[in-house]
């Protein structure tokens, strides 16, 4: 496979009507991985075009057609499996088993895609599929009709991840693509595009658009022929996105921040629970939205869990992300470093209690240890912001009631962990926490089936399961006298 560095429009590898280019960065040794090209508002123009010449077929070629396609897709990446784990870890800096995840992850979102519109000419969810009126003297029927040509816009945390939410099922519904990844992170991208020209899908469906947000993203999302977008990123970004769409009154989907809790209850069985409260704050270098960076324990447990939590974050393994046993990689960019060290000095200016890391490991690559403060009140910057880096809060409670207090006391509602022994218990919580999607006693397992998306200012829409193919399309009915109908 080679790495591609150039746009993917209409079936062709091309340069950017500019000819500029930009670099990319190894964040493990800050080394310039590749030089891509850098795209503007024309390269962006020539992809819409591609898509509107290109949709119309696409639609038209049937649910069943475009499932096998979308299996294609899913075994082309399933055969670049090491290829392209090597690849997210070299761009984005995750240790090389957790892109491996990474790259299961878009496979199983392709292949569920795959089986749910398999069935769509004729099963439940078809289109053209009767609607029971209660007037005998008409009939009606509805249709699921794509949007048409969609613009897609993905950050550089889960590059292929974030990207297969939504290529998949927006090719799924019939729509054509325009892709922008992360500027920081485009290789992986770019991959992709490389299977999915090899899985045979039609020129002008899939398009990459490799630039930065102001140059490429903002005229995507401003294009006239764009009439639905699907953003994942940073709020301020979201916000931008929803108000030039709001412009040209296009559907926008949006999957942005969160400050996510995880509650341990006294009965947690704490080995377990040392466990997912580490995965869950520093999985990724914490660079997750669903981070559960507030730990909220109770307080007959908190010193133990918080001495084992400390145990586990001083021993953790460091280092190049694609040697064997590497826990943790550097953050993803010098900027990322930057940002998530502000947080640091905020901590110090506020007077919080530092239990370990903090500081920048070495001056070549953007390494960071597991970053813990004890007891942070809900006024504490770092309490209420998004930090996405490898910074969490520790806070102890005393009651059911003020954990779940606690966990809702953030204008995100993205996800949550909740660790019990108590099974009514562990229901009462996730019921009552505000979050798209809770897990008890378990790791942070994704499923297909399940949708993903949060509740207050963490998303708009839901992405996965049969949700994820409904943000990409539109209800029709066509309703008319019975004598009519043949
Ligand atoms: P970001 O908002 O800075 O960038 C996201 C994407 O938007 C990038 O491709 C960027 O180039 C593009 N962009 C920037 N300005 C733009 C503009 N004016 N118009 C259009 N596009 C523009 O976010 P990031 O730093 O890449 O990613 C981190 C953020 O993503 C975090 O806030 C994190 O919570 C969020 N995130 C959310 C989810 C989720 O599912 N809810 C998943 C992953 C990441």
């Amino acid at each position: 496979m080679n790495m591609r560095s150039e746009h993917y429009i209409d079936g062709r590898w091309c340069e950017s009507t500019s000819r500029r280019r930009m670099p990319v960065f190894n964040p493990a040794d800050e080394s310039q991985l590749a030089e891509v090209a850098l795209g503007d508002a024309s390269d962006v123009a020539r992809a819409v075009q591609a898509v509107a010449a290109a949709q119309p077929a696409w639609a038209r070629s049937g649910a069943a057609q475009r499932a096998r396609t979308l299996r294609r897709i899913a075994d082309g990446v399933s055969a670049r499996e090491t290829e392209l784990a090597r690849l997210q870890a070299r761009n984005n800096g995750k240790p090389l088993a957790e892109a491996r995840l990474d790259v299961a992850d878009v496979v199983s979102c392709f292949a569920y895609y795959a089986d749910l519109i398999e069935g769509a000419d004729a099963g439940p969810g078809r289109s053209d599929a009767p609607v029971p009126l209660p007037d005998p003297g008409f009939v009606a029927r509805m249709r699921r009709e794509p949007y048409g040509v969609v613009g897609l816009i993905v950050p550089w945390n889960f590059p292929m991840v974030t990207t297969a939410w939504k290529v998949a099922p927006a090719l799924a519904a019939g729509n054509a693509v325009v892709l922008k990844p992360s500027e920081v992170t485009p290789l992986p991208e770019l991959a992709l595009a490389e299977v999915m020209h090899d899985a045979g899908v039609p020129r002008g469906v899939f398009n990459v658009v490799v630039g930065t947000g102001v140059d490429v993203g903002a005229p995507l999302v401003a294009h006239a022929l764009v009439r639905k977008l699907s953003f994942t990123g940073s709020n301020a970004v979201g916000r931008q996105v929803m108000q030039s769409a709001a412009e040209g009154v296009k559907g926008v989907s949006l999957e942005l921040g969160g400050k996510s809790a995880v509650l341990v209850f006294e009965d947690a069985d704490l080995d377990q629970a040392t466990e997912l409260v580490f995965a869950g704050a520093f999985m990724n270098a914490g660079q997750m939205c669903s981070a559960t960076s507030r730990i909220l324990v109770h307080e007959a447990v908190a010193a133990e869990l918080t001495r084992r939590v400390v145990a586990r974050a001083r021993a953790l393994r460091i280092g190049d992300p694609l040697v064997d046993g590497t826990e943790m990689g550097p953050l993803a960019s010098r900027a990322q470093l930057e940002r998530v060290q502000q947080y640091v000095a905020v901590a110090a200016d506020e007077g919080l209690q530092r239990l370990c890391g903090g500081e920048r490991i070495g001056t070549r690559g953007f390494f960071m240890p597991p970053t813990l403060y004890a007891d942070v009140p809900s006024t504490s910057r770092l309490w209420r912001e998004e930090i996405f880096g490898p910074v969490a809060c520790l806070r102890s409670f005393a009651s059911e009631a003020e954990a779940i207090a606690l966990a809702n006391d953030s204008e995100f509602g993205l996800v949550s962990t909740v660790i019990t022994r108590d099974a009514a218990r562990a229901a009462r919580v996730a019921d009552a926490v505000e979050a798209g999607l809770v897990w008890v006693n378990m790791p942070q397992l994704i499923f297909p089936q399940t949708a993903w998306g949060g509740m207050k200012r963490s998303s708009i829409g839901r992405e996965l399961g049969p949700w994820g193919l409904a943000a990409f399309q539109q209800i029709k009915h066509v309703v008319q006298p019975s004598e009519t109908t043949p």
